[in-house]
């Protein structure tokens, strides 16, 4: 499949929105308090970042793990046709919600984009095509049309499929199979676990120990990986792994991970 719809950010043709849409509240990854719809004090007039380079040096590590998937620019440039919030505040607020919730829909056309690269899954690629089309043309609707959008009736239909998807693409995995959707592990001793096609859809990793873990056919569907130790871990065939995942955790040279993600620079 060639989609149309972009699932890469590219900030150059976006007017800042994750940069004012967003809400901070002050933590390890963001500097500052801010509210929703109200621009980033680092933000310049021309929808730049003034700390872009020292952002984890000038506390703002999140911003370096956010990922639009392409939510912004297709929200400022194909749905607003290149208009922004500073010279038309009328559309402000519309605008923001917009970019919520088309963030949403790129999340779900990301993960069915990945599921059609899946041979094991092959026999669900049917369905797995019509649900990434329909959502396609979903997401490139009118503002009016995508606020009036049931985005959460949306999420759960592409969710079962999604979940198919996994279990098949597992099911001839070799390894235990542990199911770990959703736990709470933040934190947790996983070092040099045996993790090979286990279930860790939206699972809270955080900080967790997964030194030398193997985590080949896993799936990590937004799993929490936010500075989780995985150094020397074996990602190399996980499943549903995005670049952002990587980017907040830590991990090292031995770090095995999937062919088309980067090695992230602070590693
Ligand atoms: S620090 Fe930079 S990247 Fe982060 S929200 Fe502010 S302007 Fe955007």
């Amino acid at each position: 499949m060639n989609p149309g719809v972009e699932l890469e950010a590219d900030c150059s043709r976006c007017v800042g929105l994750c940069c004012v849409a967003l809400a901070f509240v002050a933590s390890a990854d963001f500097a500052i308090d801010k509210p929703p719809g109200e621009p980033c004090p680092h933000l310049n007039s021309a929808f730049r970042c003034e700390i872009h380079t020292e952002l984890r040096q000038r506390g703002f590590p999140g911003c370096t793990v956010f990922d639009c998937l392409g939510a912004g620019q297709q929200v400022s440039q194909a749905i607003y046709g290149g208009r922004d919030w500073v010279h038309n505040p009328e559309i402000a607020s519309q605008m923001f919600e917009v970019f919520a919730r088309e963030r949403e829909l790129h999340l779900l056309l990301w993960h069915l984009r990945e599921a059609l690269q899946l041979p094991d899954a092959a026999p669900l690629a049917p369905p797995v095509r019509r649900a990434f089309l329909r959502l396609e043309a979903l997401s490139a609707q009118a503002p009016e049309a995508l606020l009036d959008l049931d985005v959460a009736a949306q999420t759960r239909s592409a969710r079962t499929l999604l979940r198919r998807v996994s279990a098949l693409a597992r099911a001839n995995a070799p390894g235990p199979h542990v199911d770990y959707a959703n736990a709470d592990l933040i934190g947790a001793k996983l070092g040099r676990a045996d993790l090979r096609g286990a279930n860790l859809r939206g699972t809270q990793l955080v900080a967790a120990d997964l030194r030398d873990a193997d985590l080949r056919w896993a799936d990590l569907t937004v799993a929490d990986l936010r500075n989780a130790d995985l150094r020397g871990a074996d990602l190399s065939e996980a499943l549903f792994v995005r670049q952002a995942q990587m980017d907040a955790a830590r991990g090292d040279a031995r770090t095995r991970l999937p062919p088309r993600l980067n090695r992230p620079a602070h590693w």
